[in-house]
C-alpha cells in the first residue's frame, strides 16, 4: 500500500520536535505541503525546515502561541494564505507537568488546558470552513493513552487528553456526512524531549537512576516495555489522512505497546 500526500497542505502543530517533527518529515516525503508550527531556537527551526524543504515540497514556518486562542486562528488563515488551503490538520501541540492535585500550580492547569486542549478546538473551529469548501478533510488529534486511562499527579494533562477524545467524537459525529473525518491517536511512551524531561524530574524526585525510571516507572505501563516509536505514530497519521481510511471517524486509537488493554 502506497500514500501519497501530493496537492494537499498539512498543517502540524507542534511540529519543530519530537512526534510532530517526525509526522512532518512523513508527510513531506509523501509529497505533501507543510505547514510547522511550534517553539524552539531559530537556528534549529532554520535547520529542520531547510531539511523538510529537501524532500522537495513546500514547507513554510509558523511560530505561533496557540496557548492563546486567536493566535490558533491565526496561524490557519495564515496558512491558508500562504499555502492555499488547510486539508490535512494535525493537533499535535501539548505540554505537560507533573504535580500533586493539592499543590498543581494554577497557572499550570490554565496553560496546560489552552495548549493541550482549547488549541485544537480553536484550529478546528478554523480549519473546517475552509475543508468543507474543499469538499474534503482530515482533521488528526494527538492525544495520549491518557486521554483514555490516568495516572497521578498528571490532572491537568489527563483532563486536557480526556478532553480531546470527547472533542474528536464530537467534531467527527457533526461532520460525518462530509468527506472530512476527524480521529483521534492516543500514544504511550514515546522517547521525546517532553519525556526526556519527565524521566530527569522522577530521577531526582524518586532518587534513582533515569536507567531505573525508565524500565520501573514509564516503561512498566506499556506490556510490551518498549518506547513507542514517533516512525509508528506519523505511519498511522499518514493512514488516517489517507482515503483509504474515508470510513474512519470518530475513533481513538491507542498506540501503546498494549497499556490500555489491560
Ligand atoms: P515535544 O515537547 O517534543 O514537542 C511539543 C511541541 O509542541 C513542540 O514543537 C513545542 O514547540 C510545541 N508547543 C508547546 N507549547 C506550545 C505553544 N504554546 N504554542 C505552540 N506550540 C507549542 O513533545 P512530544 O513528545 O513530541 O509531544 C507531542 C504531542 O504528543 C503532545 O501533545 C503530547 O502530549 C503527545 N504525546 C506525547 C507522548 C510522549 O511519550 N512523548 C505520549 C503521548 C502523547
Amino acid at each position: 500500500m502506497e500514500i501519497s500526500m501530493k496537492g494537499k497542505v498539512a498543517a502540524i502543530t507542534g511540529s519543530t520536535s519530537g512526534i510532530g517533527l517526525g509526522i512532518a518529515e512523513m508527510f513531506a516525503k509523501a509529497g505533501a505541503d507543510v505547514a510547522v508550527n511550534g517553539f524552539g531556537k531559530p537556528e534549529d527551526i532554520e535547520r529542520e525546515v531547510t531539511r523538510l524543504r529537501g524532500f522537495g515540497t513546500r514547507i513554510e514556518y509558523f511560530g505561533h502561541d496557540l496557548s492563546i486562542g486567536a493566535e490558533c486562528q491565526k496561524m490557519v488563515h495564515e496558512i491558508e494564505e500562504k499555502l492555499g488551503s488547510c486539508d490535512i490538520l494535525i493537533n499535535n501541540a501539548g505540554i505537560q507537568h507533573v504535580e500533586a492535585i493539592d499543590t498543581f500550580p494554577d497557572d499550570k492547569w490554565d496553560k496546560i488546558i489552552a495548549v493541550d486542549l482549547s488549541s485544537a478546538f480553536h484550529t478546528i473551529k478554523a480549519a473546517v470552513p475552509g475543508m468543507k469548501a474543499k469538499g474534503w478533510g482530515r482533521i488528526i488529534n494527538i492525544a495520549s493513552a491518557h486521554g483514555l486511562v490516568a495516572s497521578p499527579f498528571k490532572v491537568a494533562y489527563v483532563s486536557a487528553k480526556h478532553g480531546m477524545v470527547g472533542m474528536t467524537k464530537c467534531v467527527a459525529l457533526e461532520l460525518a456526512e462530509t468527506a472530512i473525518t476527524c480521529n483521534v491517536i492516543c500514544p504511550g511512551f514515546v522517547k521525546t524531549p517532553l519525556v526526556e524531561g519527565q524521566i530527569a524530574d522522577q530521577a531526582k524526585a524518586r532518587g534513582i537512576s533515569e536507567d531505573r525510571v525508565i524500565k520501573e516507572v514509564i516503561l512498566a505501563s506499556q506490556p510490551t516495555h518498549r518506547f513507542v516509536e514517533v516512525s509508528e505514530v506519523a505511519a498511522y497519521a499518514m493512514f488516517l489522512a489517507s482515503d483509504y481510511a474515508a470510513n474512519i471517524t470518530g475513533a481513538a486509537q491507542p498506540i501503546e505497546g498494549g497499556w490500555t488493554a489491560r
